[in-house]
C-alpha cells in the first residue's frame, strides 16, 4: 500500500504515447518513422551553426522573457509584443492556456479524434474535458461544438488542420461559429499545420486574433520549421490572457539554443518555404495515387494523411511495420501516417494500393 498522497483525479490519466522509434535501419531495408508529423528534413546549415555557437554558453540561464526571438515575432506579425508568449513547444502553451483559464469545476470543450495531449493537459489542469465527435467526413462539428457551451465552459480548442484527421475549418464556418461563441470563452486556434494549408480561404489565425477580443493562436517551430526536438512555440493572445499565461508557465522554459534557433529560423523562412512546398508536393503526389489506387481517405491540409481503416486498422499499420514503416495507429479508428523522405512516401503507396488490390 503506498503512503503517498497524491491528486486522486490522476488515477486515471493516461500519459502521452511518443511515435515508435525506428530501429536501425539495415543496409538496403531502410525503416522510417511516419509517427510523429516531423519534418523529414535536418536542420538548416545556419540553425545548426547559431546551436553549435551557443553551446559553450549553456551554464548560463536562458533570457526568460525571450526579448529577442519575441520581438522578431512581433515584426514578424506586426503586432505588440505584449500579444507574444512563449513555451517550451506549443504543447506547453496549450498548457499555460488551459491553466490560466480553467481549474477544478471548469471544462475545456474540443473535437474527438484530435490532438492526443488536449485530454491529458486539460485533467492535468484538474479541469473537465469535453469531446465533441468529428462529423462524417472526419471534420469539426461546429454546430455540435457550440451545443456543447455549458456556464461552465472556459477554453474551446479548434485545431486547424485537425491532427490526426488532417481536416480543416473553412472560415465562413469558423467566422459563424466565432460569432456564436460567447466573449468571455477564449476560442485557441491551434495551428501546427497551419503552413501546409493550400485550402481556398484557409482561416489566418492571426487575422482572426486581430479582428476579435476572444481567439487566441498557437504556433510552433516543430512542424514546417523542423524544430521539433528544441521544443519552441507561442502563441499570439489577448494581452490579459497573455500575462495570466507567463504568470502559470515555467520560469526558463524555452532554452537559449531553442530560442536562437527560432530566430535563425525566421530569418530562413524563405528556405524553409521551398521545403514546405516540396512536402505538400509530396502529400499531393502521395494523394493522388493512393485515390487512383482506390485508397479512401479524408483530403489533408497538413504534412501528414488520416487513413480511416476501422476495424483493419491495426492490420494495416502491422502489414507496413513489416515493410519498414512506422505509423501512429489509434486501434478501431485509424492511423496517420507523416509524409516524409520520398523513399518512405513511395512505399507508402505501393503497400496501401497492394492492399486496396488483394
Ligand atoms: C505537434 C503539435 C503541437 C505542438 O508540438 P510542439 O512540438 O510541442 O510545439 C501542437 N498542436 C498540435 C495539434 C500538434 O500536432
Amino acid at each position: 500500500m503506498n503512503a503517498l498522497r497524491l491528486r486522486d483525479d490522476l488515477a486515471n490519466i493516461p500519459s502521452y504515447r511518443q511515435g515508435k522509434a525506428a530501429p536501425a535501419s539495415q543496409p538496403g531495408n531502410e525503416i522510417f518513422k511516419i509517427s510523429s508529423n516531423e519534418n523529414p528534413y535536418p536542420p538548416l546549415p545556419s540553425v545548426q551553426h547559431c546551436i553549435a555557437e551557443l553551446t559553450s554558453g549553456i551554464n548560463r540561464y536562458p533570457d526568460s522573457s525571450g526579448a529577442v526571438l519575441v520581438e522578431a515575432l512581433a515584426a514578424r506579425y506586426d503586432i505588440e509584443s505584449a500579444h507574444i508568449v512563449l513555451g517550451s513547444g506549443s504543447v506547453e502553451i496549450v498548457s499555460q492556456l488551459i491553466r490560466a483559464t480553467s481549474g477544478p469545476g471548469d471544462e475545456v470543450l474540443f473535437a474527438w479524434r484530435s490532438f492526443e495531449a488536449y485530454p491529458m493537459l486539460v485533467r492535468a489542469a484538474g479541469a473537465k474535458p469535453v469531446m465533441v465527435p468529428l462529423n462524417a467526413e472526419h471534420g469539426h462539428d461546429l454546430d455540435a461544438m457550440i451545443e456543447a457551451i455549458t456556464e461552465r465552459t472556459r477554453l474551446i480548442m479548434v485545431c486547424n488542420p485537425n491532427n490526426p484527421t488532417g481536416t480543416t475549418v473553412p472560415l465562413a464556418e469558423l467566422q459563424r461559429f466565432l460569432d456564436r461563441v460567447p466573449e468571455h470563452i477564449t476560442v485557441l486556434i491551434d495551428e501546427a499545420y497551419q503552413q501546409f494549408n493550400r485550402q481556398d480561404k484557409a482561416p489566418d489565425g492571426v487575422q482572426l486574433f486581430n479582428e476579435r477580443s476572444n481567439v487566441t493562436v498557437a504556433h510552433t517551430f516543430s512542424k514546417a520549421y523542423g524544430l521539433a526536438g528544441m521544443r519552441v512555440g507561442y502563441a499570439i493572445a489577448p494581452a490579459s490572457l497573455a500575462q495570466a499565461m507567463r504568470a502559470v508557465a515555467i520560469p526558463f522554459g524555452v532554452t537559449t539554443l531553442a530560442q536562437r534557433a527560432a530566430v535563425a529560423s525566421l530569418e530562413a523562412e524563405p528556405e524553409l518555404q521551398l521545403r514546405v512546398e516540396a512536402l505538400v508536393a509530396e502529400r499531393d503526389r502521395v494523394s493522388a495515387a493512393l485515390t487512383a489506387a482506390g485508397v479512401a481517405f479524408p483530403e489533408s491540409q497538413a504534412n501528414f494523411i488520416w487513413f480511416p481503416y476501422g476495424e483493419e486498422t491495426i492490420r494495416v499499420a502491422e502489414l507496413l511495420e513489416e515493410r519498414g514503416l512506422l505509423v501512429r495507429p489509434f486501434a478501431g479508428e485509424g492511423f496517420r501516417a507523416t509524409i516524409a523522405e520520398t523513399a518512405a512516401n513511395d512505399r507508402l503507396i505501393e503497400v496501401l494500393s497492394e492492399y486496396a488490390a488483394r
